[in-house]
């Protein structure tokens, strides 16, 4: 049994037995873990256990079986975060998404920052309107992430370029991006998608997080991105997430 130090956010947090809790981080050098902090509930120390949080532990790592937590250092709690129950909402999306659809133990510090940065904008973000971007924001750059696209420049098939004038591209998931007018037969699911949907996506896909605030989006266009982002995303990751349903309702509020 090794002792291993590395930074982590902690994607959830419950109580385990009397006075345990039973932890899933997203590390930077392990990918995601499940660990146990023995007699941590009840004391003053549960509060370096609060999710979400960006720390640093020192752990037991054991093979096929649960991690020991030795010590925990509380890096960021993002305040911002836990004072708003919209800000929580897309918080506990995003990380319920990340617990459901990546494997255990494997590692990926691009995942890990994209996981990062998103909390962090989310903990510091002004605009209220602003914060229903993130979803569509994460959705995209984590698929991407994992492998599975959209590829949004040209048809995946023939790789004929999508440009203003042409007209007849879709979006299909089972192909992991577009399709030109002639391809698209090999996909009867997919959905028509207009020039300047692509373009938005395609410019959202590289846009850098922490300048996701200042992007300007007009209501009805971020509600058709979500809309085909559900399509595509519902293809290739678990859908139905618990937090949904509380990111709805407090959106609809
Ligand atoms: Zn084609």
């Amino acid at each position: 049994m090794a002792l291993a130090k590395t930074n982590a956010l902690i994607i959830q947090s419950r109580r385990f037995r009397e006075t345990s809790l039973l932890l899933v981080y997203y590390t930077l050098d392990f990918g995601k873990i499940d660990a146990i902090a023995k007699g941590v509930f009840g004391t003053k120390k549960l509060f370096f256990h609060v999710f979400p949080a960006y720390v640093e532990i020192s752990l037991y790592r054991k093979e096929n079986s649960l991690s020991l937590v030795s010590h925990c250092e509380l890096l960021d709690p993002f305040p911002g975060l836990h004072q708003d129950l919209k800000k929580l909402s897309y918080s506990f999306y995003v990380l319920e998404l990340v617990k459901e659809a990546v494997r255990e133990s494997e590692q990926n510090s691009s995942l890990f920052w994209l996981l990062f940065k998103i909390l962090k904008v989310l903990d510091e973000i002004k605009d209220y309107h602003q914060i229903e971007l993130v979803r569509p924001a994460f959705e995209l750059k984590f698929l991407k992430i994992l492998g599975y696209g959209p590829f949004l420049n040209n048809c995946v098939i023939c790789k004929k370029k999508i440009q203003k004038d042409t007209s007849g591209f879709r979006l299909s998931a089972q192909a992991g991006g577009l399709l030109c007018r002639r391809c698209c037969r090999q996909d009867p699911t997919s959905l028509p998608i207009t020039y300047s949907l692509n373009t938005l996506m395609n410019y959202l896909l590289n846009l850098e997080v922490f300048l996701l605030p200042r992007l300007k989006m007009p209501f009805n266009l971020r509600q058709e991105l979500l809309n085909y982002l559900s399509y595509f995303k519902d293809y290739y990751l678990p859908s139905n997430q618990q937090s949904l349903k509380l990111v709805e309702r407090i959106k609809n509020a």
